[in-house]
């Protein structure tokens, strides 16, 4: 017979370690990406992003530390996946002007990904009577939901942008 029947607890466990791997290699991914691209504003997102990441960590520590866990990450393969998709944009795109669409847009599926994951916990901790981490979670869901309409409205000017040039012309 395999091992005891697993839980919804032992599943928010391994989706809690799954977002503690991500966060940690978006705090590594998220200053190359600054670094690459043209934008002043696009890079001020990208680094308002890197303080709000470590913070993120931080929750995700209070909340191991409420389950009584270490915190302690499992490799995540969708992040691993997106953060290549960074890295190729930004070597096959190194000098074109598209070079900050691709990385906004890479940013995003990013955030993404890390509010499909943060849902789900927070609407597990509710149905796990653990309010407290449930407030945590909601906090950073809340913070990734705000990253990501602030792309939105980044990439949504720059498309007015280049409409206004080419109109121009
Ligand atoms: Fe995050
Ligand atoms: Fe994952
Ligand atoms: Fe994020």
């Amino acid at each position: 017979m395999p091992g005891q029947r697993k839980t919804l607890q032992d599943l928010f466990k391994e989706n809690l370690k799954d977002i503690y791997y991500a966060e940690r290699k978006i705090l590594v991914a998220l200053p190359k990406m600054a670094k690459a691209v043209n934008s002043d504003e696009l890079r001020a997102a990208f680094e308002k992003h890197v303080a709000e990441t470590e913070g993120q960590i931080e929750r995700l520590q209070q909340v191991f530390s409420l389950l009584d866990e270490p915190a302690k990450g499992k490799t995540c393969p969708a992040i691993l996946g997106l953060v290549e998709e960074g890295e190729e944009v930004m070597e096959d795109f190194e000098d074109s002007p598209a070079l900050d669409a691709g990385l906004l847009g890479g940013a995003q599926a990013v955030e993404h990904y890390e509010i499909a994951r943060y849902g789900t916990l927070v609407a597990w901790a509710h149905e796990l009577g653990m309010s407290e981490a449930a407030e945590l979670l909601q906090q950073t869901l809340d913070e990734e939901k705000a990253t990501d309409q602030a792309l939105t409205r980044l990439a949504e000017a720059a498309i007015n942008d280049s409409g206004t040039r080419q109109a121009a012309e």
